[in-house]
């Protein structure tokens, strides 16, 4: 018997599997073929879920939101040279939002290295660029060693994409099994803490401030921070800002939530608290004219290479945004402050949201037809569950659903993020959706989209149905990006002689029926027109809980967001 263990032959594709799984990564999303076919059959006998994609893109959005709302690493599994570059998108987008990913690569066989393989192509080098860590074992002895590693740096620090190239040569060759030494699963990340004295400073700062403000990021919703943010916020009574996907880490119905006077709120505040969010374009780089010349920054991130980026902050603390709010509230619990509610601060701010808040509400009771955003998001609003997740894309369906859309739970909105990347959202749909049915059953993945986002990756409504998985689409359907044209206007167009290819770039063809995309897949698909229409169909909709639908909204073509303040909001995405 022990003759016959010590011959015991064991393929690549398996190593690969067992290395995964003893790194407790529990999903796969890819897009199988030569060379990758028996990693995805070896992954699924031994219980990591495989998700077979229609495009690697949307593979490598859904692998990635694994990572952000599960906080360990979805693998994407794709075959060599196209299928990898399909891939980059992801791969960059899981980047920059500071998401934790796996990206497995077939690659073409190492024995024809510089030949001219099949699908060859520098695979390892071009990942570089999108990734923290890009690399290819030198054995299949080496595989489980790789992974471990791969799967530590996705998480440590500040979270990244990793990836590994698997020459296709690896994948069915035979070894002794006796020649493979699993590693044991990497130890959660090390928590960090701030330095005692910066702490100190920090609450020193905020104890002197005005006008002080929160910034709530998507670092913190990663972080798991939710209960300290919480507490801080109630504690010190502190006015706070979500960002987009900060959203929920604190509820947006929280009296102490700003949203809804963000300008204002970011223009006038002395001190700035932020919690895992960068001082990027969606915080309009933390400079005049949108703050003020002098305000103090208190930076909280993990990635030291972050702080002082932009602005020179009044103090800096390193480390985990859940030990670090712990060692603020610490510091207050010495000695109890609260920032007065009666401030003019807090008049300020509550005046602001008031008129804002009306102002929203009058464009969305508007009765005329076809539908504004403001109506539509009104009604999909009421009918939100609570607990939904949310997803969200689309220039002007994003920016105004955002505003509209209630999030209560930390983790629940998934957008185009840091990026900005159109065509992450059915990905991400079909993740969370993954997620809610081992970890949530019942909840339901209400998608959002603009009609041209949603073309991006279309396709995976198949996907959708196949996996039987019951998302919510809702497809704002304006004929266009950013705006489009209606039928007659287009029907002129051509009658002018002119083709599509000279109409405005913008316009996509009107009054598309993209819920038969959905129908042709044997999900539920519904063409509404009016807001009675659109609240039927959701109820209807949220009433089954077995079967996905698409609810194709037909919107004013030239309908636009409500008069900002500032010219220089128009057209940003903010
Ligand atoms: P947003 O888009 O919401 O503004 P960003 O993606 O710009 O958020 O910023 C998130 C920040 O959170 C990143 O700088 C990242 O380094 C940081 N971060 C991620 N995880 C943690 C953590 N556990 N503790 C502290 N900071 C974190
Ligand atoms: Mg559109």
């Amino acid at each position: 018997e022990r003759n016959n263990r010590s011959e015991e032959q064991v393929s690549g594709a398996k190593v690969i599997a067992e290395a995964l799984r003893t790194q407790d990564v529990k999903y796969m999303f890819g897009v199988v073929g030569i060379p990758v076919i028996e990693i995805a059959v070896a992954a699924q006998e031994l219980g990591i879920k495989y998700i077979g994609m229609r495009n690697e893109q949307a593979a490598c959005y859904a692998a990635s939101a694994i990572g952000y709302l599960t906080g360990r690493p979805g693998a994407c599994l794709v075959v060599s040279g196209p299928g990898l570059i399909h891939a980059l998108g992801g791969m960059a987008n899981a980047n920059m939002n500071c998401w934790p990913l796996i990206v497995i690569g077939g690659s073409s066989e190492q024995s024809q290295e510089t030949m001219g393989a099949f699908q060859e192509f520098p695979q390892v080098e071009a990942c570089r660029l999108y990734s923290k860590f890009s690399v290819r074992p030198s054995s299949i002895e080496a595989i489980p060693s790789i992974i471990e590693k791969a799967v530590r740096s996705s998480i440590y620090g500040r979270p990244g994409t990793c990836y590994v190239d698997i020459p296709a040569d690896f994948v069915n060759r035979q070894v002794n099994a006796n020649s493979i030494k699993y590693v044991e699963c990497c130890m959660p990340p090390p928590v960090s803490m701030a330095e005692t004295s910066a702490v100190r400073m920090a609450a020193s700062v905020i104890r002197n401030a005005k006008q002080p403000l929160l910034i709530i990021g998507k670092g913190a919703a990663y972080a798991r921070a939710e209960a300290s943010l919480r507490k801080l916020v109630e504690q010190c009574k502190l006015p706070f800002l979500p960002t987009p996907m900060g959203k929920g880490v604190v509820p947006d119905n929280h009296p102490n939530c700003v949203s809804a006077a963000r300008s204002r709120a970011l223009q006038f505040a002395d001190v700035i608290v932020l919690f895992g969010a960068r001082l990027n374009w969606i915080l309009h780089f933390g400079l005049p004219p949108r703050y003020q010349a002098d305000v103090k920054f208190i930076q909280v991130d993990i990635c030291a290479e972050e702080l002082g980026n932009n602005v020179r902050p009044a103090v800096t603390l390193l480390g985990d945004i859940n030990a670090v709010t712990k060692q603020l509230l610490e510091e207050f619990d010495k000695a109890p402050w609260q920032y007065p509610l009666e401030s003019t601060w807090w008049k300020t701010l509550r005046e602001k949201m008031k008129s804002n808040e009306a102002a929203s509400k009058e464009l969305a009771s508007k009765r005329s037809l076809p539908m504004n955003y403001y109506t539509v998001f009104y009604h999909v609003q009421e009918q939100l569950p609570r607990d939904c997740v949310l997803v969200s894309e689309g220039a002007n369906t994003m920016d105004i659903g955002r505003t509209v859309l209630q999030n209560y739970l930390p983790r629940h909105r998934l957008d185009a993020g840091t990026f900005g990347t159109m065509g992450v959202g059915l990905g991400f749909a079909i993740a969370a959706a993954i997620v809610a049915k081992d970890r949530n059953p019942g909840q339901r993945v209400i998608c959002v989209e603009g009609d041209s986002a949603f073309g991006f990756s279309g396709m995976e409504v198949e996907t959708i149905c196949r996996h039987n998985l019951p998302i919510i689409l809702l497809v704002v359907n304006n004929n266009g990006i950013y705006q489009g044209v209606d039928t007659g206007t287009w029907k002129e167009m051509l009658n002018f002689g002119e083709t599509a290819t000279v109409a405005p770039p913008v316009c996509l063809l009107p009054n598309s029926h993209y819920e038969q995309v959905m129908t042709a897949f044997g999900g539920k698909g519904y063409f509404v027109q009016t807001p009675e229409e659109l609240q039927k169909s959701l109820r209807q909709s949220l009433a089954d809980t077995t079967k996905p639908s698409l609810i194709n909204i037909m919107i004013e073509p030239q309908a636009t967001r409500k008069a900002q303040d500032f010219h220089w909001l128009t057209r940003s995405h903010m």
